[in-house]
């Protein structure tokens, strides 16, 4: 079983207590101040400053606060912008996207509005820390999710994608604007109420961000807050991310439908190997129009096949 001790002052500790306010436990011991019960994590922090992280989710519950009994210990691994302390209980509209680094299927860029009040209701529809989900299991929510949550979905696909970079644009150019237009829609959608906060899941720094939307006609600024791993920080974002998932997702399943098998994800010499086959088959421009064209693995690709002929 897996056992991290951190060592914490005083505010640390109250800050780790407020956090996991919903899953404090009653636990009478000797020099115990708190206790908490999550699914797969034990947490007891102790009187003397320690703080002690038990079980399957030990690591990953201990990284939110720092390196173990490394003292000082670091509040908080995520970068960017500092959140207010009830952050996660507040109206949010979250933004976060997929598929930038697949060499097969689109760049996908979800938006979702969570009011105050239907948090709970959303992690009753089963949203958690996505590292912890698997793509059928945002398979089968993201339809509920979609149906209670003001949101949009952008997905870009190869075709257009392959344009845009061919004329200069930046991954991160991409990114933004997509973020920018999909966050534009749900304020759209949902004015005239609007949230309190906008958290992008940070890909670049808010002066890099807005240098590449800076031609747009609508920017959206005001409220907009960046973090990294912010699907942590509220289930907006959490939203956002299986959201764009699901389109991601949906998206190779058309494509696999013109190859006949499902496409590889990733970028690893799996899927040189089958470019190569679908290169082979279907020809160039069939692969292209479903790949992320200047990625290194079309020339991997094309040398397999000058090997194969
Ligand atoms: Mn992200």
């Amino acid at each position: 079983m897996t056992n991290i001790v951190l060592l914490c002052n005083e505010k640390q500790q109250q800050t780790i207590h407020h956090f996991y306010k919903d899953a404090i436990i009653e636990r009478k011991a000797p020099g115990v101040l708190f206790a908490v019960k999550l699914a797969d994590t034990a947490i007891t922090a102790y009187k003397s400053g320690k703080v002690m992280f038990q079980g399957a989710g030990a690591e990953r519950e201990a990284a939110r606060w720092g390196n173990a009994s490394s003292a000082p210990v670091k509040v908080a691994t995520n970068k960017g912008d500092k959140l207010p302390e009830d952050f996660a209980s507040l109206s949010v509209i979250g933004s976060d996207e997929t598929g930038t680094g697949d060499y097969f299927g689109p760049v996908t860029v979800a938006a979702v509005y969570v009011p105050a009040d239907k948090i709970a209701l959303i992690k009753e529809l089963g949203v958690k820390d996505s590292k912890q989900l698997t793509d059928d299991y945002m398979r089968r929510i993201a339809p509920d999710l979609m149906e209670v949550c003001a949101h949009s979905i952008l997905t870009l696909r190869n075709e257009k994608y392959n344009e845009i970079q061919a004329r200069g644009y930046s991954q991160g150019k991409i990114k933004a604007l997509l973020h920018n237009q999909a966050i534009k829609h749900v304020l759209t959608k949902i004015a005239p109420e609007t949230p309190e906060y906008i958290l992008i899941d940070q890909f670049a720094e808010r002066g890099i961000y807005y240098n590449h939307i800076k031609n747009e006609k609508e920017i959206v600024q005001e409220k907009v807050l960046f973090s990294t791993k912010a699907e942590n920080l509220h289930v907006a974002v959490a939203t956002a991310s299986i959201l764009a998932r699901y389109a991601f997702l949906k998206e190779m399943d058309r494509l696999s439908k013109v190859t006949g098998f499902p496409l590889q994800k990733g970028a690893s010499g799996k899927v040189d190997d089958m470019a190569a086959k679908i290169w082979m088959k279907f020809g160039e421009e069939t692969l292209r129009s479903m790949t992320k064209w200047h990625f290194a693995n079309t020339e991997k690709a094309r040398k397999l096949l000058q090997k194969r002929k």
